[in-house]
């Protein structure tokens, strides 16, 4: 990757966003979107999704000793969850920033996560280049998961 104009390294990630069960029942899906579709990330995986306890508690196993962790399993099995994958030059980074902190008291004005509970906090997105491959491997399978396509708007 170069170096953009900030002197940062530029390289193309891929992160996993997922709207949890609240998120979809608030009918937020449509914002969340639009908002990675603005910024022009490219999607390259999306779906509803009701997910497995056994899949929730692998997505989640780092957090597997922390005492809401049967909570969190309750909370993302509890319905239907939206699943997506999006690639950009430093979407990681600028995923975590629109979603905003997890601790929702900590989140800054216009991130989805303000006033939310940590425990029911809209959106997940990976933490890192690396955990947006392992989540993106664990949630979606091949053929609903395509990034071999060019986004015209972006030359
Ligand atoms: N969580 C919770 N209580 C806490 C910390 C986390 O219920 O004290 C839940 C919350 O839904 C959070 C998820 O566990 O989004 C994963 O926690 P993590 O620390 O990875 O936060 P995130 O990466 O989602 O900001
Ligand atoms: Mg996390």
């Amino acid at each position: 990757g170069g170096l953009g104009a900030s002197g940062v390294k530029r390289e193309v990630e891929e992160t996993y966003i997922m709207v949890k069960p609240d998120g979809v029942q608030r009918g937020l899906v449509g914002e969340i979107i639009s908002r990675f579709e603005k910024k022009g990330f490219k999607l390259t995986g999306l779906k509803l999704f009701q997910c497995p306890k056994e899949l929730a508690e692998e997505h989640y196993k780092d957090l597997k000793s922390r005492p809401f962790f049967p909570k969190l399993i309750n909370y993302i099995t509890s319905g239907p969850v939206v699943c997506m994958a999006w690639e950009g030059v430093g979407v990681v980074a600028s995923a975590r920033k629109l979603i905003g902190s997890t601790d929702p008291l900590q989140a800054e004005p216009g991130t989805r996560r303000v006033s939310v509970q940590t425990g029911r906090n809209v959106v997940h997105g990976s933490d890192s280049p690396e955990n947006g491959k392992r989540e993106i491997g664990l949630w979606f399978k091949e053929g609903d998961y395509v990034s071999g396509y060019q986004l015209k708007h972006l030359g």
